[in-house]
């Protein structure tokens, strides 16, 4: 068993106007040798001088780390040759660098950590070489910028880790306005440290990989380099101290040259540069130019403006995204639907365009307007997003926009229930269909209503008064079979029963408004035997009939044993239904003696009825959370939610808008290829782990494991260890999302195996049910365009489950 310790040093070129020991331009892209002289070439008796914007600004990272700042610091001569490096020296710190013993938190997989930063120094960059077939040229325009270098500690144990850690350092320096981040260009560019030795042992040798340029070579890199020391121990063996390069199109590391040590370099004071000893006035510079970082204003945002994570994130990725959102929040604007604008609309126009947020057409006083006169109702979803393009291709103000097109909303009463007077006129044909039952003309009704106001009708105010003036109140009852809908046979098995029957006995007609059966679906599933088409059948109906605001409700019909699967499958896909959509079972058929059908059917319609929109799950007469549902038929009440103690509730949804109608059949394939390539894996003593990675060969993707309890599971080296399993699954790139057997929250902080299960890229699902975790991952796969997006859903809000 083997440990891993990982350290960073972090190059970031600082935003200088100048080099930091001479008045050359410090710019990216320049004509080559066009910013030199004599200083940064180090000509004989040269004298250089220190750069003081370049010393602030690694004052301020160095403090942004939490560091102990230098109260004198030091610059020293790095001896070494090499081509890229006129001087034969580089001017740097080694003996008293400006910042040490910081800290940064990082978190991975809801692992917390502190990674701990050793010093901050300040050095000058060196040329640049560019290899040309056989020769190779020079470029000394960067030689003597200033170039930040940030060392940690070995606190990190995994690539992903780096990777984050790089993430967050990024955005640090971008916030504080000292480098641009660019890693393509260079601008911010690392080396990582990698050893590995066996667990309880310490440090081993030290592998250095070096100018890992982007986050995703800094996550392979080490693990390959992870998986090379160990490797090598394994066989006896013992790593070499060296440095090694990553070679991109090998995905390896390849041995460069046996690492130096610092007495090799002979450093000695620079002796044409004081130390700088920083004055009041200095550190109050330093203190002035601290902004609010992005981890604490992310923490602030979630806190302050309710938002999900996956919005904080976002919002808060980019320091002018961040003020112009909370700008926009100052200038009244609802935070939730500002987020929700400017992480969807806003964004699509700003990519169309190639405009940004500051300076652009839409200040945030006009998003402002626009969410304002959303909020007042004087113009719907569809028109702002009409108003929204005006203003990107008009550069006007929303309101000047909506009064010089006439867009403003009708919502008046009075005036829309004329139009819906003068339709129904119009079609004296269509309202006796839909009086006799053929409710799905309202959608045709409505649609002639939109188009006579030219879409400037409130829909679903015009929904309610077509409603109204039908006097229907429409429960559309879709069925996937259920004993609640069923009758038992002469034979003695429970079979479709009759709906009209049903009905009679239900008694809510006329009550709670007309009562839909969808045809020909009634009782003929059994639960057991839902298939991925069943699902699709049903989802499909469902997005039609919450798209169509032809029905003021909705009831599905469901079996007992898998009602779990399903309700959460429909609460993933439905987040914010416009209308009340309400699971109802039973366990047993109606008309029976003591049969809790119809007390549920009954409740599960006056639910679909009078509820505020959102999903609803209905048993024994009793309303229950879509999510975590747990069925016990033992218990009095047959079913409870597991670890909820409010009805409903995640971060938002998992997709701003699907619409799964569309296509029926891009639906059904989706959920096949989802479902196909996924299995639930509860973990026992004895299992197999070879078994599963013979799956993952077989076309298995993702795995749902149901560990013991938080995190535990056999980790020994046999054939019964998961270690191979989690080994197998990194190499083939399958995901194990785990959830626990027992009522507790998997995120891997407890018990002794779950850090190696963390360590081996287990991802936790928090307080989710197998169920509900299971049908998040079938939506999640369905729906993402790319893994690294499936992955993030799959993460996103699962601690907030709970609540
Ligand atoms: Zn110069």
């Amino acid at each position: 068993m083997y440990a891993s310790f990982l350290g960073l040093e972090v190059h970031t070129q600082l935003l200088t106007r100048t080099k930091v020991f001479c008045g050359c331009r410090a710019a990216f892209g320049d004509e080559p040798n066009t910013n030199v002289c004599p200083v940064c070439m180090g000509y004989p008796g040269v004298l250089p001088t220190l750069n003081i914007e370049a010393i602030r600004m690694g004052y301020v990272v160095a403090r942004a780390l939490n560091c102990t700042l230098a109260t004198s610091t030091l610059f020293e001569r790095k001896n070494y040759f090499y081509p890229d490096l006129p001087k034969n020296y580089q001017i740097s710190q080694f003996r008293s660098p400006l910042g040490t013993d910081g800290w940064v938190d990082i978190e991975l997989r809801k692992r917390k950590k502190r990674v701990r930063i050793r010093e901050v120094h300040l050095e000058e960059d060196a040329g640049k070489m560019i290899h040309a077939g056989d020769i190779t040229l020079l470029d000394f325009n960067r030689t003597g910028t200033p170039l930040l270098e940030i060392v940690t500690q070995p606190d990190m144990e995994v690539g992903e880790e780096a990777e984050v850690f790089l993430q967050q350092l990024r955005r640090m320096v971008r916030y504080l306005g000292v480098c641009d981040g660019n890693m393509e260009e260079g601008s911010l560019r690392c080396d990582a440290n990698v050893s590995v030795n066996l667990e309880g042992k310490g440090l081993g040798s030290k592998v250095e990989v070096k100018n890992l340029n982007s986050f995703k070579f800094v996550r392979k890199a080490i693990a390959y380099e992870i998986e090379r020391q160990s490797e090598i121990l394994e066989r006896g063996g013992s790593v070499t101290q060296e440095t090694r390069l990553w070679n991109e199109n090998r995905d390896v590391t390849e041995g460069m040259r046996t690492k130096e040590s610092s007495s090799d370099y002979r450093y000695f004071p620079e002796p044409d540069l004081p130390p700088f000893v920083p004055d009041e006035a200095f550190l109050a510079r330093i203190d002035a130019s601290l902004v609010e970082l992005p981890q604490a204003r992310r923490t602030r945002f979630l806190e302050q403006f309710h938002l999900s994570e996956e919005q904080a994130d976002f919002l808060c990725d980019e320091r002018a995204t961040a003020d112009y959102f909370e700008e926009t929040v100052r200038l009244g604007a609802d935070p939730q639907s500002a987020a929700l604008w400017l992480a969807a609309d806003v964004k699509k126009h700003l990519n169309r365009t190639g405009s940004s947020l500051s300076g652009g057409p839409l200040s945030p006083g006009r998003l402002a307007e626009l969410l304002g006169l959303m909020a007042a109702k004087r113009i719907h979803g569809k028109i702002a997003k009409a108003v929204l393009e005006k203003v990107f291709e008009e550069n006007k103000d929303p309101l000047a926009i909506i009064q010089e097109k006439g867009w403003e909303q009708i919502t008046d009463p009075t005036a829309l229930g004329a139009h819906v007077d003068a339709v129904m006129k119009a079609n004296p044909s269509i309202v006796a269909s839909i009086r006799a039952g053929d409710s799905r003309l309202i959608t045709f009704l409505i649609g002639e209503i939109m188009k006579k106001t030219s879409g400037r009708a409130e829909p679903e105010l015009v929904q309610g008064i077509v409603r109204k003036k039908l006097s229907l109140s429409v429960i559309q009852i879709l069925s996937l079979g259920g004993a609640i809908v069923g009758r038992v046979s002469d034979q003695g098995d429970v079979v479709a029963g009759d709906p009209s029957e049903i009905l009679r006995l239900v008694e809510a007609e006329g009550r709670f408004g007309r009562i839909v059966f969808e045809e020909g679906e009634v009782g003929r599933i059994l639960s057991e035997e839902i298939t991925p088409q069943d699902w699709a059948r049903l989802l499909a109906g469902l997005d039609e009939h919450v798209r169509s605001g032809r029905a003021s409700g909705i009831v599905i019909t469901h079996g007992t044993d898998t009602l779990a699967y399903t309700a959460s499958l429909v609460f993933w896909l439905f987040p914010q239904p416009t209308v009340p959509i309400v699971l109802a079972a039973s366990l047993s058929t109606p008309g029976r003696e003591g049969s809790d059908a119809i007390p549920s059917l009954r409740t599960a319609i006056q639910t679909a009825a009078e509820a505020s929109p959102g999903v609803y799950v209905v048993f024994g007469g009793k309303v229950f959370s879509p999510l975590n549902l747990k069925f016990e038929r033992m218990t009095a009440d047959g079913f409870r939610n597991w670890n909820l103690t409010t009805p409903c509730h995640t971060t938002g949804p998992l997709f701003e808008d699907l619409s799964l109608g569309a296509d029926r059949e891009k639906l059904r394939t989706r959920l096949e290829t989802a479902i196909n390539s996924t299995l639930i894996i509860r973990v026992y003593p004895g299992m197999r782990g070879d078994h599963l990675v013979e799956l993952m060969d077989r076309g298995v993707k993702n795995f749902v494991l149901e560990l013991y309890d938080t995190g535990t599971a056999n980790l020994r080296d046999s054939p019964y260890s998961l270690r191979r399993v989690f080994l197998a699954a990194r190499e083939k790139g399958v995901h194990v999302f785990c959830t626990s057997q027992q009522e507790g929250i998997v995120d891997f902080s407890s018990y002794a195996s779950s850090h190696e299960l963390w360590r081996e890229g287990a991802i936790p699902m928090g307080s989710l049910t197998t169920e509900s975790a299971w049908t998040k991952l079938v939506v999640c796969s369905a729906f993402s365009e790319t893994e690294e997006e499936m992955l993030a859903r799959m993460e996103q809000g699962n601690a907030d489950a709970r609540l």
